[in-house]
């Protein structure tokens, strides 16, 4: 086994206001013959300006993508299986959305040329096979879905990703104007993936000098948005997706840590969103993270954002079961945060506490 990681990195990236308006002349060099390119985009923009400003061409086809739950292998096997039907071959496929329809759109080019489900590739580097040309195009800024090697998917017996070195886009368009109407509380929640992000890698025992470098840039730039700013405005979202590239950056060269490893298990068991599912356990992991958890409690005063309470107070003690046996599944998450000796300090018993008092 090689000593570094070789990391595959998305092919091109666009930045800038306006940039969206660039999409038909980066598309145009790979349409293939009469196959259509296929919009994945976000519900939120069905009848909305941006879905009209979409470049559609000959048989290209937009799909607005049901994000109300996170995505899931049934619902990426049947959009690429319905997509075979209907054209046989796509020329690529194109997410336009939050980090649920970015994925999306990753799982289903490479749904496009590796057989079976999604859920026979969620692991590590299972996939075999390039998928169709991808691009996103973020209108959330904070997940880092746009440069990550995974598709994260509910599967019939786990959360985890297609990572894979076939993953990546093949291009990304960070227009911050795609991220102006999010409202004030996703936003924060999405913003705060990308903090969570921070704190995780930068306090991580797999932590070196490239993840740390993009990792204290996202911090900054997180900071300023959150604690220095006083109102939100076009600044803030330039920022902010600048934040999600770095802070996905440096998670691509290290990992994530005790949020995430918690938050996965409500998400598996309630169907907890990321965002704010994150934030709910970070609220309560002062133990691991004193310093960024006191930072992260002054960003929820100053936004004037409410963070759920007492989500697990109906849960069973067969369903706290499932939830830890789901979060200790994570192993690289909990060895990043705690070490090689992880197991010793995060036992079943320390967990079924915290789980208690979300
Ligand atoms: P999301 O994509 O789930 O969207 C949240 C909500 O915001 C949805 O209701 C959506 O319709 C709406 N929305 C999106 N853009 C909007 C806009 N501009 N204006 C108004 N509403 C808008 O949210 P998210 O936090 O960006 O993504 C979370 C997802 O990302 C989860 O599924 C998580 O697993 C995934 N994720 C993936 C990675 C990765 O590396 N692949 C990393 C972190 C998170
Ligand atoms: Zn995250």
């Amino acid at each position: 086994m090689s000593t570094f990681r070789n990391f595959k990195m998305v092919d091109y990236v666009v930045y800038g206001r306006g940039s969206f308006n660039q999409l038909e002349d980066i598309l145009a060099p790979h349409r293939k013959d009469d196959l259509p390119m296929i919009f994945l985009v976000d519900h939120f923009f069905e009848g909305k300006e941006l879905a009209n400003r979409i470049p559609v061409r000959g048989a290209d086809k937009i799909i607005f993508a049901d994000v109300t739950y996170e995505p899931k292998t049934t619902q990426v096997d049947a959009l690429a299986d319905a997509l075979k039907d209907e054209f046989g071959m796509v020329s690529g496929v194109i997410g336009i959305g939050g980090g649920s329809t970015m994925d999306l759109a990753k799982a289903v080019s490479l749904m496009m040329n590796n057989p079976g489900s999604s859920a026979d590739y969620q692991g590590w580097d299972l996939v075999k096979r390039p998928g169709v040309y991808k691009a996103g195009i973020p209108t959330l800024s904070g997940t880092g879905a746009e440069v990550s090697r995974t598709t994260v998917l509910t599967g019939p017996t786990r959360k985890l990703g297609m990572n894979s070195d076939f993953t990546p886009f093949n291009q990304i368009v960070l227009d911050p104007e795609l991220t102006a109407n999010a409202p004030v509380n996703q936003r924060f929640y999405t913003g705060m993936d990308c903090y969570i992000h921070c704190i995780e890698s930068l306090t991580g025992t797999y932590l070196n000098e490239f993840s740390k470098s993009y990792g204290e840039k996202a911090l900054d730039l997180c900071r300023y948005i959150f604690l220095e700013k006083d109102t939100w405005d076009d600044e803030c979202d330039d920022k902010l997706m600048m934040a999600s590239y770095a802070g996905g950056m440096s998670i691509a060269y290290s990992q994530v840590g005790v949020a995430h490893a918690v938050s996965y298990g409500l998400s598996y068991l309630l169907g907890t969103k990321h965002g704010i599912g994150n934030c709910i356990v970070m609220n309560h992991i002062e133990e691991y993270y004193p310093e960024g958890v006191a930072e992260f409690k002054r960003m929820v005063e100053k936004n004037g954002i409410e963070i759920p309470q007492g989500i697990c107070k109906n849960v069973s003690e067969d369903q706290f079961d499932t939830m830890i046996n789901v979060s200790l599944g994570m192993k690289p998450l909990w060895e990043n945060a705690l070490g090689k000796d992880w197991e010793k300090i995060m036992t079943r018993e320390k967990l079924r506490e915290l789980y208690g008092k979300l």
